[in-house]
This record gives structure tokens, C-alpha cells and sequence, in this order.
């Protein structure tokens, strides 16, 4: 057997916020190696990764079972962090946006969207999760709130399954509701029940821009022994990077794939996603017929509707050749309002025509009324932010 002396054996992974690589980057496998030879039983393993992720803890300390001079030793190898809440606002719908400080102090949101609100002291039977992959984003995509105030860096794989574990935490303290802001921080957590069973990557960032982190992160919540959520449960969103796509096709999850199209035509496109100065139309769709081949599973076209920009009835007939195209349905969302932004949104009637004629063509559509747009929650409307701007508080 190996001593624990020999976690130190393998370089530190990329850098981040402190000088150690944190653990919950690492995959199970690279944590197996370390602890395969002589000096530590390998049920050690299981027992750390039980800690980390059913039972998300802060500290070595709260390994209870682990012998303290191996808690001194993987303390002295790896970073144990989750991100810190400084701020959570509730919708009047029960949506919930989490604002989270990162190690560096960067600050990143998550927004829990029940499926069925918690209303009459019932609680809410699914949990989606919509997770930040970036802290800033560099797409500058002309409607989004998020691309603001440009890219400042990706999140490494352990912040972004840290958002998922902060969250169930962060419900474990409370009293089991999930409105519930007002739990002491530093209470450990009461228990290793799940919340959230649905993930959609669709926060700050462009996901498929920070892959390779995105990728180990996903790998982990989807294990058995991580956070158990179900491929099928996750769905990443890209606003059209045709190469990434691709790469996703051939990995062998099953992960659920959503394009942010946003317009039918290059020429809308162009006009509102530079990103399809780089991927066209043609290339994009290709690699999307590419990934519906390969997974042979349908794919969710991203379609927020703006006034005057890409909401005429003449929209209707490209993008419903495009879902035919790609065998895609169409979640067509009203656009919700940034703040410096003079985008507007449609009527909710033309909305409801514009949903009924693409269905005339064939095509499933829904129109999304989304969730959180009181809190800027809502898709689009999540917001580099500063400390130096915002309370610490839970609100
Ligand atoms: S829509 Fe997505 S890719 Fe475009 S700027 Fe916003 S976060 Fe970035």
C-alpha cells in the first residue's frame, strides 16, 4: 500500500482561485490511483467521496470517519470549497436566484426553478437547476445581460458542481422549504437528500466554450457515487459553437442538447449572435444533423421572441425548416428585459400566433412563460456582477 505521503505524487491540475487544485475537480478515477497501493484501504475512497458529494461538506473536519492524519494529508494536496452564498432572492412563481462568491471572489448565479411551486405548504416535487459555466461570458450575444460586461474567466469543474452541492446544502440547513433564506450559515448539513434531479447549463456563459471543465463537472454530478443525475436529466445550451457539437455527439453520454438559435435566417442571426459570424447557419446545422444522428435523440431549438427583430410570421417558415431539418422541437420564449438594453417584447396574442403557425407547420413548439423574470433570473437576464454592487444578504 501506498502512504498517503503519495497523493502527492501527481501534478496539481490547472490554475484557480487558491494554490491547491480542488478535489471535487479531480475525477474518481485519478483519486483511485492515489489511493490504490499500500497505506490506505481503497474503502477509504468511497468513504471520502461520500463526503464530498451525498453529504457535500466544507471542511476535512467534518470527515468524521476518515483518520485524521489522512484528512492532514489530503488537506496539505487538494482545495475544499464550496461557493459561498451572499445573496438568494425568491420570485413571487418560487423560482430562486442564488447569487454565490467564488474562492478568487468572482461572482457567478444559479437559479432553482421548481416544476410545480411550493404553494400550500406542499413542497415542489422537481427541481431544475440552471448552472454558470463562465464568470462573464465572451459571446456578446446583443440581448443578454450576461455578455454585458464581457469574460473574465471559466469556472473550474468543482465550481460548477460546488453551484448543485451549494444549493442542496443550502436546503438541507433550511427547514426543507426552499424558500427558507434565513438558515444559519454554518450549519452542517441535516441530511444528504437530494434536491435538484434536473440540470439545465444555461447560466452565465457560454458552456460549450468552457468544455473540457464542463465535461469532468458533468461526468461527476451524473455518477452514481457524485450527484446521481440522470444524463437524460441534463441539458446543455449553446448559442452555436458547430465544433463543440460535435465533440459532444461523439462523447458517449447522453446529454440533452438545446441550440440558442434565435433567428432563422444568417441574416437575423448575424445581426443578433456574432457567434454566427463564425458558425453560419449551414455549419451549425450540420453539426446539429450530426449530433441527432450520433445520439438519435431529439434536440430543443432556444427561440426567444423580439419585437421587430426576429418575431414576424415571415420567421416562421425557415425556422420550422430548420426543426425539420435538425428533428428538433421549439421553445419559444418571449424576451424578458435587460436593464441598458432596448430590446422589447412581443405582444403575448402575437407570441401565441407565432406559436400556433409554426405548430400549423408541423412543428412541436411551446411558448415559455418564464419563470424569475421579476428577479432577472429569467433566461438572459443573468448579470456579471460586482461585490462592490451588491448587499450581502440573503434577500
Ligand atoms: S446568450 Fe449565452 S452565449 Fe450569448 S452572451 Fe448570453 S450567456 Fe453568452
Amino acid at each position: 500500500m501506498s502512504s498517503p505521503s503519495q497523493l502527492s505524487a501527481q501534478p496539481p491540475s490547472p490554475a484557480r482561485s487558491t494554490a491547491l487544485t480542488d478535489i471535487r475537480s479531480e475525477s474518481r478515477e485519478t483519486l483511485a490511483s492515489r489511493f490504490g497501493g499500500p497505506g490506505i484501504p481503497s474503502y477509504r475512497l468511497d468513504q471520502l467521496l461520500a463526503w464530498l458529494y451525498p453529504h457535500r461538506v466544507e471542511k476535512w473536519d467534518e470527515m468524521t470517519n476518515l483518520p485524521r492524519k489522512l484528512r492532514e494529508e489530503l488537506a496539505q494536496h487538494f482545495g475544499l470549497e464550496l461557493p459561498q452564498l451572499i445573496q438568494k432572492q425568491g420570485s413571487h412563481d418560487s423560482t430562486q436566484k442564488f447569487l454565490w462568491r467564488l474562492g478568487d471572489g468572482n461572482l457567478v448565479e444559479s437559479v432553482l426553478i421548481p416544476a410545480n411551486p411550493d404553494l400550500y405548504g406542499e413542497r415542489a416535487d422537481r427541481h431544475t437547476l440552471c448552472v454558470s459555466t463562465q464568470v462573464g461570458c465572451a459571446y456578446g450575444c446583443r440581448f443578454c445581460a450576461s455578455g454585458l460586461d464581457g469574460w473574465r474567466r471559466n469556472l473550474g469543474p468543482h465550481e460548477i458542481i460546488g453551484q448543485v452541492l451549494a444549493v442542496e446544502r443550502w436546503n438541507s440547513r433550511s427547514s426543507g422549504k426552499p424558500d427558507d433564506a434565513q438558515a444559519p450559515a454554518q450549519t452542517p448539513p441535516a441530511t444528504s437528500e437530494r434536491l435538484v434531479n434536473n440540470l439545465v447549463i444555461m447560466g452565465m456563459g457560454e458552456p460549450l466554450a468552457n468544455y473540457d471543465n464542463l465535461m469532468q463537472a458533468l461526468r461527476t454530478l451524473n455518477a452514481p457515487w457524485g450527484g446521481a443525475i440522470g444524463a437524460r436529466k441534463i441539458t446543455i445550451s449553446t448559442s452555436g459553437l458547430a465544433p463543440r457539437i460535435r465533440d459532444l455527439a461523439d462523447d458517449p453520454l447522453q446529454f440533452r442538447l438545446a441550440i440558442s438559435l434565435h433567428g432563422a435566417t444568417d441574416e437575423v442571426r448575424d445581426r443578433i449572435m456574432p457567434v454566427n459570424r463564425k458558425y453560419p447557419l449551414a455549419v451549425l446545422t450540420e453539426a446539429g444533423m450530426y449530433y441527432v444522428e450520433k445520439k438519435g435523440k431529439m434536440i430543443t431549438l432556444e427561440y426567444i421572441l423580439i419585437a421587430g427583430v426576429n418575431d414576424s410570421l415571415d420567421e416562421v417558415l425557415p425556422l420550422s425548416r430548420l426543426a425539420h431539418k435538425l428533428h428538433a422541437k421549439v421553445n419559444l420564449i418571449p424576451y424578458n428585459q435587460v436593464e441598458g438594453l432596448s430590446w422589447t417584447r412581443p405582444e403575448e396574442s402575437h407570441c401565441r400566433r407565432f406559436s400556433e403557425r409554426l405548430q400549423a407547420e408541423g412543428i412541436t413548439a411551446t411558448l415559455r412563460i418564464e419563470k424569475g423574470h421579476d428577479i432577472e433570473a429569467a433566461c438572459g437576464q443573468l448579470r456579471l456582477k460586482s461585490e462592490r454592487l451588491t448587499p450581502l444578504k440573503a434577500t
